[in-house]
């Protein structure tokens, strides 16, 4: 049986915030994009040859395109080369970036409190802008447009000005932590202050740069918060319609530690204080009972996939044919570097596809669903599924131009499958976000990448020192 559609609960939510004046309007007005293979929401239709007709940042038509609807729109020739709408990337810790090889070899409870909360906490803003700049280059070069970032506690305003400066499409909030063991004292506030921040940022960055730039209310997870802090974010995001994302259920040393503290499970506990209502987007979900994931459906919560991740850690196999089946939006992340270590969505797609094929079989995850997590279904999970994740008019002009025929990627095979089981960012030739071209034959426009890499050596190396020299 194919996998229910997920809900639109997402279009619900697609309403963007205002544009605010006087910024300036997306850099092209007119681009048509001719003759490449369009391969965009493989479980609804088969790729095929289309012309894209994009204005304003906004696709406007996709198909055969009248010469004279074009206009005088700027003519490309694809001849040859697959689009695809941009990945999204549903779970991502940019802070983190950084950390890559520093936390090895640990589940998560110790490796939180013996490597990650003491780095997170040892960023200055220098440091955590480096981290955001590498995080959202790789990201970019990579084919991903659009980012859901789980941030610090502490100088978030800087990963805003990164995500604007270099273009990318970017939800994100400060990390809330209130409570529990082993946080250093320079990442653990006060609830009040917790929320400040959170309001703060809301009203600096929410609807920025054109409606690109948002703000999520991101608690750390239900460990690290009171339960007044949790009421009371789930309470600020439902006022003012923002995304609510935490991490849930990802080890089972947590979820029994949630129990002893609450006497309830995950999901169960957070309905007792009015969860219902808010939009939610859980990273993992691996360790749900069926009641909890039931009512996850219910909520019409998305489910940020890790795979990588999740085997990194040994946290366990998230039930993902069973959430699709459910009609939960499932889509993928890569987590943070310190537990993956890349930032990779073609490799989130195969771990994602490998993790079911063990259990369950070779067809348990097919190309074509894997392609949809990494594209819509992470668009939906995330509350952007009005705008990104695919390719049809209404849309937001967020597109990847790939080239696959050059080694590694030669094949007969199926262009979903190359790009699904073969391919990587080698084959990432140019990337567009909101009709602006930010990488284009493969190298990065929007920040020089030498300079990105030199600065975040120098700040992996300070944090290396601040924690363990
Ligand atoms: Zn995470």
């Amino acid at each position: 049986m194919p996998p229910r559609r997920p809900a639109d609960h997402d279009d619900r939510r697609a309403s963007a915030p205002h544009v605010r004046p006087g910024e300036p309007r997306p850099a092209l007005s007119g681009l048509w994009l001719r003759g490449a293979l369009v391969v965009t929401e493989p479980e609804r239709r088969r790729p095929g040859f289309a012309d894209i007709l994009i204005r304003d940042g906004m696709i406007e038509a996709v198909g055969k395109i009248d010469p004279a609807r074009a206009g005088d729109a700027e003519t490309i020739d694809l001849t040859g080369e697959i689009v695809i709408p941009g990945f999204v990337q549903a779970h991502v810790h940019l802070a983190q970036t950084p950390f890559r090889g520093l936390a090895e070899g640990l589940e998560l409870l110790p490796w939180l409190a013996t490597r990650v909360l003491p780095l997170e906490a040892a960023h200055d803003p220098q440091t955590l802008y480096a981290a955001a700049r590498l995080g959202i280059a790789e990201l970019l070069l990579g084919g991903c447009t659009t980012i859901l970032d789980f941030g610090s506690v502490n100088h978030y305003s800087v990963v805003f000005q990164a995500a604007r400066e270099m273009g990318i499409r970017f939800v994100g909030g400060n990390t809330m932590m209130d409570a529990g063991q082993n946080v250093p004292k320079a990442i653990r506030q006060t609830k009040d202050a917790a929320l400040a921040t959170s309001i703060e940022l809301f009203g600096r960055w929410h609807g920025a740069a054109q409606g690109r730039l948002r703000y999520a209310v991101t608690p750390r997870f239900l460990l690290s918060c009171s339960e007044a802090l949790l009421r009371e974010s789930l309470a600020l995001a439902r006022e003012h319609d923002l995304l609510w994302h935490t991490h849930l259920a990802e080890q089972q040393a947590e979820v029994a530690a949630v129990r002893k503290a609450t006497g309830m499970a995950s999901a169960d506990y957070l309905d007792t204080l009015d969860a219902a209502g808010t939009r939610m987007a859980f990273a993992h979900a691996v360790h749900l009972l069926e009641g909890e994931k039931r009512q996850l459906a219910d909520w019409r919560a998305g489910v940020l996939h890790c795979p990588r991740a999740n085997s990194k850690l040994a946290s366990g196999r998230a039930p993902v044919p069973e959430y699709r089946r459910m009609g939960l939006a499932v889509g993928l992340g890569s987590d943070g570097s310190a537990c993956n270590n890349k930032l990779d969505m073609f490799e989130e797609m195969r771990a994602a596809g490998a993790l079911q094929d063990l259990a369950h079989g070779p067809a348990a995850l097919p190309s074509a669903a894997l392609f949809t997590m990494a594209t819509i279904d992470g668009a939906r999970a995330i509350g952007l599924g009005g705008e990104v994740g695919a390719i049809e008019p209404g849309r937001r002009a967020d597109l990847v131009v790939l080239d696959l025929t050059g080694a590694p990627f030669v094949s007969a095979a199926e262009p979903l499958e190359t790009i699904v089981h073969a391919g990587d960012a080698r084959a990432v030739k140019r990337v567009m976000i909101d009709g602006r071209w930010v990488v284009k034959e493969g190298r990065l426009l929007t920040a020089d990448p030498d300079e990105v890499a030199a600065e975040a050596a120098r700040a992996a190396a300070i944090l290396k020192e601040r924690v363990f020299v």
